[in-house]
């Protein structure tokens, strides 16, 4: 058993907490290898912002779980070396889906754990992220459930069908369950392709895709019967078009990939969705790089030297989504 306090490690309810009332959103990115930490340990280190590491069943399966969690134990003392005095880093197990997977995150120095329960039917969801719940609180891990069916697909994470999270259920859910925050489902999706071109419009200007709004009637209603309880955005990515150009015009093909446009999370973040999930643009950005490196100059062969630009790239991006997007940018000094 190892505590994340022992890390130096933060669970998300203070930070929690804190955005709500400051109206602002904390970004979680997913990671799955070292350029990715460290850009994500940069822009949070040097913007003072809090942040929490993701780590999903994909990642677990890419990169291994073990490795993982030394690695945000070393993100830890590398803030710390970059000049942040008190790090404020959670590290989160991203949909969890067995009590047995979150136990082994929460006695293995997770801060936090996601148990995704949302394809079971209402009860067994209720009972399976209460027993998490009532695990992980022992040992004051924070926990996030989820209400509502999201659409697409991401690491392993897929739904046919996805349904908004009923409102008339989270008092009940938020109660039963214990847990500390909750993720619900207004029309984000997990992926690079959130939307078929059948739900969209296009631009007459661009030919672009513009994706249908979120739906903000369902997350006020949710806030209004739970005020200041944490809410959760997952598939909040919002595919930048300048990296789908920079992809296909390097041998890419990514045709019609659309996002949540970024005005849209920023209105959310004003509310008391206190935490944004982020993962395909960062893959995008670090793509894109590679692709142009790999096209200009054909002679390389050195994995720093498209790695380097890559990871560049994707620190410029965690930083736009601190500043721009959640607004988190010097809440944690
Ligand atoms: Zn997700």
């Amino acid at each position: 058993m190892v505590s994340y306090k022992e890390l130096g490690l933060v669970n998300t309810r203070e930070m929690f907490a804190k955005a709500i009332k400051g109206g602002y959103a904390i970004p979680a990115f997913n990671f799955n290898n070292m350029e990715q930490l460290q850009a994500i340990i940069q822009a949070a280190a040097e913007l003072k912002s809090p942040v929490i590491l993701q780590v999903s069943k994909g990642a677990r399966n890419y990169a291994n779980q073990t490795l993982l969690r030394y690695m945000a134990q070393g993100a830890v003392e590398y803030a710390k070396e970059l000049g942040w005095e008190h790090p404020q880093i959670v590290l989160h197990l991203d949909h969890g889906d067995s009590f047995e997977l979150c136990k082994s995150c929460v006695d293995f120095g997770f801060s936090s754990v996601m148990i995704d329960g949302s394809a079971l039917p209402y009860e067994e969801n209720i009972a399976l992220s209460k027993k998490v719940a009532d695990y992980a609180h022992q040992y004051d891990v924070t926990v996030e459930a989820e209400l509502g069916v999201l659409a697409g697909v991401e690491d392993e994470v897929s739904a046919e069908q996805s349904h908004y999270t009923r409102p008339e259920e989270v008092i009940d859910f938020s109660k039963r369950t214990g847990c500390d925050s909750l993720a619900i489902s207004i029309g984000t999706s997990h992926g690079a392709y959130k939307f078929k071109p059948e739900q969209c419009t296009r631009d007459p200007k661009t030919g672009r895709l513009v994706p249908p709004p979120l739906a903000f009637g369902v997350l006020h209603e949710i806030e209004k019967r739970l005020p200041g309880f944490p809410i959760v955005l997952h598939g909040s990515s919002s595919v930048p078009q300048e990296y789908v150009d920079m992809i296909n015009a390097h041998g890419g093909k990514l045709p019609d990939a659309v996002g949540i446009p970024e005005e849209q999370l920023r209105e959310a973040a004003k509310s008391a969705v206190c935490k944004i999930n982020i993962d395909s643009d960062s893959r995008l950005a670090m793509t894109a790089t590679i692709r142009r490196i790999f096209d200009e100059q054909p002679g390389v062969f050195d994995p720093r030297k498209y790695l380097g630009p890559a990871r560049d790239e994707m620190k410029k991006l965690y930083e736009h989504k601190i500043i721009d997007v959640l607004g988190s940018n010097g809440k944690a000094e």
